[in-house]
């Protein structure tokens, strides 16, 4: 059936066993983020046949699934938990990143068992996380307070958000915090953190990493690249032409804004040879796609409909063939969620 996703998770299973022995050698644990697939069992079973033992997510959904098919953990919630969500994780989650004090107790009140606090820093992406020159002060009271969960250290999320890069300034300002509250573990994410062991930033303490597209794409989107010692083309989708015709490739007429509320401009390059695929918005960014065969380019799309520009293309198109093309994050996020997309695991 098409669409489709071709999920090659052998290739990911070496990216994540390059990662584990690179980042061991610097003292440094991988957490192997899952939620990308929705905590699908054969990417959770990858990391753990990788090495690598706590898997990441950000929604209790994923680990039930997870759990249900046989993965127990150790796991961690990625996203500050909802306190109406907590009676749900209690029994589950051995790891949580947290911000607020409510939730700090509230943990606390809940467990019968040892679990791992971290809480989170905002070193500058401005996502969650106490600010940094603030933060010893606030973790140092809460901790005097917590009687079974203990705060077993601090964490930081950069690049997600705000876009921000890893400098020797910011893990600093982590690095301090972590020593002042006398922290165990020091745990940083995502994937653009990996720039700061390729680029001998100060690590000192830092033994976490909280790891995802790095592992499942090969690929830093914060940072813009393909980091060139991991696989990429982990994902491939494939999309079935509906559509073939000739047409102009300025839309005719007086215009206002797409299905999406965007507005667009197209190039006037003459009459073109223009495919529609079936899949769209629903499934898939259509700005997140690479075309695997040479001449063909993605022009845009609506909800169910993707238009590409095939009139370069060196063999003869035809109706009912199928495109193939490379993903990004947001692309294979969008592609994984929906229902209408099939998904192969390739391993
Ligand atoms: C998504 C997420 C990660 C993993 O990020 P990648 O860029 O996919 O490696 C790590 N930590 C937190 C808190 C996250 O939300």
């Amino acid at each position: 059936m098409y669409p489709r996703l071709l999920v090659y998770v052998n290739k990911m299973k070496e990216n994540a066993e390059i990662l584990r022995e690179k980042l061991e050698k610097l003292g440094i644990n991988i957490v192997g983020v899952t939620k990308l697939f929705m905590g699908h069992p054969k990417i959770a079973k990858m990391y753990k046949d990788a090495g690598i033992e706590i898997l990441g997510d950000s929604r209790i959904e994923n680990m039930n699934r997870m759990i249900e098919a046989g993965i127990n953990g150790s796991f961690m919630m990625i996203r500050i938990p909802p306190l109406s969500r907590l009676k749900e994780m209690i029994d589950i989650v051995d790891w949580y990143l947290i911000s607020e004090e409510e939730v700090a107790l509230a943990i606390d009140s809940m467990v019968d068992r040892t679990v791992h606090l971290i809480y989170m820093v905002d070193v500058g992406d401005l996502r969650e996380g106490v600010m940094y020159d603030k933060a010893a002060e606030e973790i140092t009271r809460i901790k005097s307070k917590l009687k079974k969960a203990r705060i077993a250290g601090v964490g930081a999320n950069i690049g997600c958000f705000g876009g921000v890069w890893p400098t020797n300034e910011n893990l600093k300002s982590l690095i301090n915090v972590a020593k002042e509250i006398d922290a165990e573990v020091v745990s940083v994410g995502g994937t653009i953190y990996l720039m700061a062991v390729e680029q001998n930033m100060i690590l000192e303490g830092i033994n976490q990493f909280r790891i995802g597209e790095a592992i499942l794409l090969g690929t830093d989107i914060t940072g813009g690249r393909d980091i060139e010692y991991l696989n990429q083309g982990t994902v491939i989708l494939e999309a079935e032409i509906i559509e073939l015709k000739r047409k102009p490739s300025k839309p005719i007429g007086s215009k206002g804004y797409d299905s999406m509320g965007r507005k667009v401009e197209f190039e006037d390059l003459g009459e073109r040879l223009r495919a529609i695929i079936a899949v769209g918005e629903q499934d898939i960014n259509p700005y997140g796609l690479t075309p695997l065969e040479r001449g063909v380019k993605v022009i845009h799309a609506s909800s169910d409909h993707t238009i590409v520009d095939v009139t370069e293309v060196d063999r003869v198109v035809k109706v009912g063939d199928i495109l193939r093309f490379k993903m990004n994050y947001s692309a294979v996020l969008r592609a994984v969620t929906s229902p209408y997309v099939e998904k192969v695991y390739i391993d």
